[in-house]
C-alpha cells in the first residue's frame, strides 16, 4: 500500500518569496507545492497532506518553544502517517533535527527535516529536489530516525551541521557517515541506521534562559564568565573549547569561575570548536583541569546536539541523571 506522509511547513527559504526587505516566509505553501509536484511520474510519490504552521518563521527566529510546538504536532499525528517531512529554515535546522531526535526516542518511522537554499518559487532552485528526495526516502525505506535530507545526502539529524552559507551542499555530518545518498540511484546505508526500540516520546516545555553557550576565545576574562553564569536561572553551559577540549587554564580566575559554577550545581558540558573529532579532556594538561573541576566531556557531539541534548535533559531529568545521560549516547548522537 502507498505510504502516507505528513509534510509540516514551518517556514524557511523553501517557501519564501522576495519582499522589499529580502526573502520572507509566506502562507499558502501547499498550493505552490501541489502545483510543482503534479506532472509526469507523480504517481510514484507517496500520498501526502500538508500542515502549515500559523506563524511561519525565518528559522533564525527559532525559540525553544517552537520545538515544543513541532514535537507536539509530530507526536499528535504519529499513528496517522507512515512518516513525516518537516520543512524548516536551514539556519537552525540542525538544532531542530537534534532536538526532535531526543524528543522522539525509540521512533519506528522516518522524520526527515529539509529545506532549501533557494525558494521553491524561483525558477532555478534546490527546493524541489530536496523535497522530492526526502519524499522518496520516506516512501520506500524504513528509517527509524530523525534525518536531514539535503542536496542528495541523508544525514543523521543529531550529527549534522550547516557548514556552508551559500552552497547547495550546505549540510554535512563530519563525525558520522552519511545514512544515504541520492545520485542516479537512491541508496540507503541501512547498517548505519539506529535500531528502533521502545518508543518513549517526551515533548517538554523549555526555559530558554536555562542554558548558555560559552565560546572560549583568546582573552576571555573571568569577569565576563562570572556575569554570564551568575544568574540563578542558568542551569547548564555548553563550553565550546579549542581542539581536544582545551581551555586557557593559565587563567586561574577564569577556571575558578567555572569551578564555582559547577559547585553551585550548574552542569557544564565540553565540546570542541573543531568540526571533526572529539573532546579528550586530559590529552593536554589544560584540558585535564576541566576533569578536576567536574566539567563533563562531550565526546564528539556537535554544538547543536550538545545544546539540544542538555536543554532536553534539563527539562526532563534530575541533575544527577542529566550528568549520567550526558555521558551516554541516547539516539546515536555521539561516540561513547
Ligand atoms: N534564514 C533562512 C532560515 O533559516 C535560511 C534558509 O532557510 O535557508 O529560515
Amino acid at each position: 500500500m502507498k505510504r502516507k506522509i505528513l509534510i509540516i511547513y514551518a517556514g524557511g527559504t523553501i517557501g519564501m518569496q522576495a519582499s522589499a526587505n529580502g526573502y520572507v516566509p509566506v502562507a499558502g505553501f501547499e498550493q505552490q507545492l501541489r502545483a510543482q509536484l503534479s506532472g509526469p511520474g507523480d504517481a510514484q510519490l507517496p500520498a501526502f497532506e500538508v500542515l502549515e504552521l500559523e506563524q511561519l518563521i525565518d528559522s533564525s527566529n527559532l525559540q525553544p518553544h517552537h520545538w515544543t510546538v513541532l514535537g507536539g504536532i509530530i507526536r499528535a499525528h504519529w499513528s496517522q502517517y507512515d512518516g513525516f517531512i518537516l520543512l524548516h529554515g536551514t539556519d537552525t535546522m540542525a538544532y531542530t533535527a537534534s532536538m526532535l531526535s531526543f524528543m522522539l526516542q525509540g521512533m519506528d518511522k522516518p522524520v526527515i527535516v529539509t529545506g532549501s537554499q533557494i525558494p521553491l518559487a524561483q525558477l532555478r532552485n534546490d527546493a524541489r529536489d530536496n523535497l522530492l528526495t526526502s519524499m522518496m526516502f520516506v516512501a520506500a525505506y524504513d528509517i527509524p530516525e530523525v534525518c536531514i535530507c539535503f542536496n542528495g545526502r541523508l544525514l543523521r539529524g543529531n550529527r549534522a551541521s550547516k557548514l556552508k552559507s551559500s552552497a547547495l551542499d550546505a549540510f554535512d555530518s563530519p563525525n558520522y557517515a552519511w545514512l544515504g545518498e541520492a545520485g542516479i540511484h537512491i541508496e540507503l546505508h541501512a547498517e548505519r541506521l539506529l535500531r528502533h526500540g521502545r518508543s518513549d516520546f517526551n515533548v517538554p516545555d523549555f526555559n530558554p534562559d536555562a542554558l548558555v553557550v560559552l565560546p572560549i576565545y583568546p582573552g576571555i576574562s573571568a569577569g565576563i564568565v562570572r556575569d554570564l553564569l551568575s544568574r540563578p536561572v542558568v542551569k547548564g553551559v555548553v563550553l565550546h573549547t579549542y581542539g581536544a577540549g582545551n581551555p586557557p587554564d593559565a587563567n586561574g580566575e577564569l577556571m575558578a569561575e567555572l569551578e564555582n559554577a559547577v559547585r553551585r550545581g550548574v552542569i557544564i558540558v565540553n565540546v570542541t570548536q573543531c568540526l571533526q573529532g572529539q573532546v579528550s579532556q586530559g590529552a593536554y594538561a589544560t584540558g585535564a583541569t576541566l576533569n578536576r573541576i567536574g566539567v563533563i566531556p562531550g565526546s564528539d557531539l556537535t554544538l547543536e546536539a550538545a545544546f539540544t541534548k542538555l536543554h532536553f535533559l534539563l527539562a526532563t531529568q534530575s541533575a544527577d541523571r542529566v550528568k549520567e545521560l550526558m555521558l551516554q549516547s541516547l539516539c546515536g548522537e555521539m561516540a561513547e
